[in-house]
């Protein structure tokens, strides 16, 4: 029979998991045993729904190990797959996307790639050079065996199985001079290995293991063999927490892929009272590679009674905590509940209103403490956090005012906006921002100048969110924020500029014409000669902002051209002739464009206005 290849991307993943130098080789025992109590749960729950009534014990994993064949075989009771489905679940990985990104990620980092983004299924091409999985779907009579040797495809043929379920056959890779794999057909290693990655798995976890025995009658021993269950059996989450340790938590994560880095927090709550649930969640250090994409989904497995109702209950989180992962166990859920229903349910409605609190208070109370790990936590989902701000009209403040942190004039490292109204001196009366590609790029413009000579702090937004975010807050503490670029900063000189100042500010408007709103002697300029401020709503940032966007492009910010009068320019403007003041004010408008990260409307007469200049 021809072989059939696995889609491109699969290939190529094959064969960097075929040739992987990843360690924890080890992994994929953990996989696959994930995969078939995830089949399990499904046959459960299939037959609890129809009312079969089935016993949970029959769900029984098992595995053996055959030396001499070199096999390492784990069988199932669960679901099963059909043809279609092994096909479409053994042949192909469906994103292009995130194997673009794992390819990326090798090159860059040249490890562990399976590490961190656990392929289930295909980890087994780690330690394996030929796979079979023979596997029986739940109300169907033919079976069908699927075999691959690698990357070079697989076949699918029907099969022999009496009893539905899945058998996947392993057959183990001989030792090289580098490596190992002897390890994974002895019993005691697969023991340990069962113990420390799936020992809270809810089903059973059998082996034949071998024993000695006094024979009858004689002082002679003899080995027999006996099954075991290896595994405790108790979900991780039922357990009391004192019993558990980071490392069980952790291990759980991993085997439940919530993530492959290290969680930056677990919490584990078991409520008691008028709602009843435990609450198992993790606040992960990275983002997955497709959580800023549209195929993300968010939400947690839900339980009643630690049987599964649901892989990914969205209605558990609010968007902007949807990179929580976890799990959610009541007795108060019904398991009868459609999934309709389910979005309506005041239970769960109450359950996840309690969450947002959890969550909001683990994360305040590990910026206090653990700052760094807190750090890690927002450069990966921080932007998260400002758009839950941004969306919903600010309703979420309260709950998210606290969490963001943002770069500052005031040290290298990021400020929260309590910590800046702390340290404000009684007579500032805004908060003030400037926006910018970085920090050092803020802070160097001529906006910024002339608030920092005043002694006050400036925040430095960096993301594009970050203004439209603060806008939507108003305010924190009673301060309002204010652009450094705002014409108005509360701080204006007491004194009115002189008359014939003001007759020189009419001219240079004059000269520029629409381009500019308003012409003024500028009270923060300290060393620059001009600067661009804006009055309204829109800020010379959001301009760009929106001008970026599609739809945007017609979002102008008034702009209001600040000349300082302690500059030494002042007098030559001053003394200026008509055309000689109009090329001058041209040129300052320009400047002040372009440091503004603006583009110049007519890059010619710019041009032409500085040879000018420069042939007197
Ligand atoms: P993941 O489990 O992350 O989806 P895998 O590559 O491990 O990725 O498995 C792909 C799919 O194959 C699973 O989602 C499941 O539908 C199916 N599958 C894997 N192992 C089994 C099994 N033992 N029984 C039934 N279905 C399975």
């Amino acid at each position: 029979m021809a072989k059939k290849q696995f889609k491109a991307e699969s290939k190529r993943l094959l064969e960097m998991m075929i040739h992987s130098i990843y360690t924890q080789k080890e992994i994929f025992l953990r996989e696959l045993i994930s995969n078939a109590s995830d089949a399990s749960d499904k046959s459960y729950y299939n037959a609890l729904m129809s009312g079969s009534g089935l016993d949970r014990e029959r769900y029984e994993i098992h595995i053996a190990a055959d030396k001499e064949a070199r096999t390492l075989t784990l069988s199932d009771r669960g679901i099963g797959m059909s043809r279609e489905e092994l096909e479409k679940n053994l042949g192909t990985i469906a994103e292009s996307g995130s194997l673009k990104f794992k390819a990326e990620q090798e090159e860059k980092e040249g490890v562990d790639i399976i590490g961190q983004f656990g392929v289930g299924f295909y980890s087994a091409f780690m330690v394996a050079d030929e796979i079979t999985v023979v596997s029986l779907k739940e109300g169907e009579e033919q079976a069908y065996c699927w075999n691959s040797k690698g990357s070079d495809g697989y076949t699918i043929k029907e099969a022999e199985k009496g009893e539905s379920g899945t058998t996947i056959i392993l057959h183990i890779k001989e030792n090289t001079e580098t490596d190992s794999y002897d390890e994974f057909l002895e019993e005691y290693h697969l023991v340990e290995l069962v113990k420390k990655y799936s020992d809270f798995i809810k089903y059973p976890i059998t082996m034949e293991r071998t024993k000695s025995r006094k024979k009858e009658g004689s002082e002679e021993y003899e080995q027999y063999t006996e099954k075991e269950t290896l595994n405790s059996r108790v979900p991780l989450w039922k357990k009391a927490k004192k019993d558990l340790s980071k490392e069980d938590y952790e291990n759980f994560y991993r085997a439940q892929r919530y993530g492959y880095d290290t969680p930056s927090k677990v919490i584990h709550n078991q409520v008691e009272g008028n709602l009843t649930y435990t609450a198992l969640l993790y606040i992960p250090s990275a983002a997955p590679f497709d959580f800023y994409t549209k195929d993300f989904k968010k939400g947690l497995a839900l339980y009643s009674n630690g049987v599964m109702i649901m892989e990914k209950c969205a209605d558990l989180l609010p968007d902007y905590f949807g990179f929580v992962q976890g799990l959610v166990d009541s007795a108060d859920l019904s398991l009868n509940i459609s999934r309709e229903l389910l979005q309506q349910d005041h239970q769960l409605k109450a359950i996840s209103k309690n969450l947002t609190k959890t969550i909001r208070k683990e994360l305040l109370s590990l910026l206090e403490k653990d700052r760094d790990e807190y750090i890690k936590f927002f450069e990966a989902f921080g932007r998260t956090l400002k758009y839950g701000l941004y969306s919903d009209w600010g309703m979420n403040r309260e709950t998210l005012q606290d969490l963001i942190l943002f770069r500052s004039s005031a040290n290298e490292g990021y400020t929260a906006l309590k910590e800046y109204t702390d340290r404000m001196p009684e007579d500032q009366k805004f908060i003030y921002y400037g926006t910018g590609e970085s920090r050092a790029k803020i802070l160097a413009t001529p906006a910024a100048e002339g608030v920092l000579a005043k002694g006050y702090e400036i925040l430095c937004f960096t993301e594009d969110v970050d203004e439209f975010a603060i806008k939507m807050l108003g305010g924190y503490a009673e301060k309002e924020f204010k652009n450094i670029t705002d014409a108005d900063l509360g701080f204006e000189a007491e004194e009115a500029p002189a008359e014939e100042h003001q007759e020189l500010m009419k001219k240079i408007k004059e000269a520029l014409g629409e381009k500019v709103s308003e012409v003024k002697v500028s009270a923060r300029l300290v060393s620059h000669p001009a600067c661009l401020s804006s009055k309204g709503a829109i800020s010379i940032e959001m301009e760009k902002v929106l001008s970026a966007a599609p739809d945007g492009g017609n979002a102008k910010a008034e702009k209001v051209l600040e000349i300082n009068p302690n500059h030494p320019l002042f007098s030559q403007l001053e003394q200026a002739d008509d055309s000689r003041l109009a090329t001058l004010s041209e040129v300052l408008f320009n400047q002040a464009l372009l440091i503004e990260g603006l583009p110049i409307d007519d890059p010619v007469a710019y041009s032409n206005a500085i040879w000018k200049l420069l042939e007197k």
